[in-house]
């Protein structure tokens, strides 16, 4: 098998069969002449049809699912319009009324909004937990537990979850481990070697990495993937744009490549903040300071790109440091060649996002949080600019 760099750039792709072209072709076709004895359900589709309508599948959306699926070391690879996309097709694929499910108590904001209210009004029940607390999921387990889901680094907080421990609970229980690995990416972690069976990616963060595509992915094992991607992927709909597919396999050539820059400025940012007299506290999993540390070591061979940190009196001083940076961005979302700050306000994401049952689970938010953090997406511009650029910026 290949290395990183040599997948990253080739896996999954071929030299147009026609043309001889070297780069991958961009099939925007939405159908194709199909034979005469072609079936029109999709429940007829077999591995190795030709293609017959672009959201039942496309060669250049295969190709980039091939190539996902060699990064992370996957059976196989169904790819979406957005990481979101992944994750509602994966929920469906997954439960039903009468199951239980137990989720990160802080994730991704939509996945926490879908679990208050949408996914518990079709009768599937949740249960929000810290998963950094082996201890807390075992509590939370019952009969009906199908899925244990967890976000590592989770999004904002880069609180860890050991994924082999809890891939252990989840398999004891029944369950399955379903893990969102966006903010680690495979350059990092490999969560299916861990004993995960699933892994999802927001593909419009690192891998796709340019800030100009949305996408998402779910990989795993064919048995799973096969009738998840018929049932949820194909009939719901959610089918990631070809022209998007074509832009992420153009991103993933430089995946490697990028994912070490990003996590060798990330290290100099966070060693800049956590000296400045401006910041009360700075998270990142490769300093010594993370309260998980040892176990990001373990899980992680790159730390990458993301930081959070708080400062005095933040919530004030968000529109001032928003106005003075140059370089960074002041936007949503992560992963990007260019560098994105953005702050998030603890009481205003306890009310819309998570709500927490326990006064523990609050307990855990402030001693990370606070009253609020700026979660800082270190791009690939010069170390010393980005470091210029807050130190300006925080005064
Ligand atoms: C961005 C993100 C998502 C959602 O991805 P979209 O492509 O925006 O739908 C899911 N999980 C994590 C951890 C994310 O950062």
């Amino acid at each position: 098998m290949h290395r990183e760099q040599t997948k990253a750039i080739h896996a999954g792709e071929y030299p147009d069969p026609v043309t001889g072209a070297s780069a991958p072709n961009l099939v925007m076709s939405t159908t194709f002449i199909a034979d005469s004895d072609t079936v029109f359900s999709v429940e007829g589709l077999e591995e190795g049809n030709t293609w017959i309508y672009t959201r039942w599948g496309n060669p250049t959306i295969r190709q980039l699912e091939e190539k996902l699926a060699a990064l992370e070391e996957a059976e196989t690879a169904v790819a979406f319009a957005s990481g979101m996309g992944a994750i509602t097709a994966l929920l469906f694929h997954l439960l039903k009324a009468g199951d239980h499910a137990i989720i990160s108590d802080v994730a991704y904001a939509a996945l926490s909004e879908i679990t208050n209210e949408l996914i518990p009004d079709l009768g599937i029940e949740i249960t929000k937990t810290d998963t950094s607390d082996a201890e807390a999921i075992k509590k939370a387990l019952k009969p009906a537990t199908k899925l244990i889901y967890i976000e590592t680094p989770c999004n904002p907080l880069l609180r860890l979850t050991d994924i082999a421990l809890v891939a252990d609970i989840a398999h004891h229980a029944g369950a399955k481990l379903a893990v969102d690995s966006t903010f680690a990416t495979p350059a990092a972690t490999r969560p299916l070697s861990l004993g995960a069976d699933f892994v999802i990616h927001s593909l419009t963060k690192y891998l796709g990495g340019h800030g100009d595509a949305l996408g998402g992915v779910v990989l795993g094992k064919k048995n799973e993937l096969t009738p998840l991607r018929k049932k949820t992927a194909i009939r719901l709909g959610g089918s990631l744009s070809p022209f998007n597919a074509w832009l992420i396999l153009r991103g993933i050539a430089t995946f490697p490549i990028r994912m070490r820059v990003h996590q060798e400025n990330a290290l100099k940012v966070a060693s800049f903040l956590e000296q400045h007299p401006e910041v009360k506290r700075v998270i990142y999993p490769g300093l010594a300071s993370h309260p998980q540390h040892e176990l990001a070591r373990r899980q992680m061979s790159n730390f990458s790109g993301i930081i959070t940190f708080q400062i005095e009196r933040g919530k004030e001083r968000v529109r001032e440091i928003a106005e003075k940076l140059q370089v960074i961005h002041y936007a949503v979302s992560l992963g990007h060649h260019r560098s994105l700050l953005f702050y998030l306000h603890s009481e205003e994401l306890l009310q819309t996002s998570f709500r927490f049952s326990s006064p523990a689970q609050l307990d855990s938010w402030n001693t990370f949080a606070g009253e609020g953090i700026f979660r800082l997406s270190v791009g690939l511009e010069d170390a010393d600019d980005l470091i210029a650029d807050l130190g300006s910026a925080l005064g």
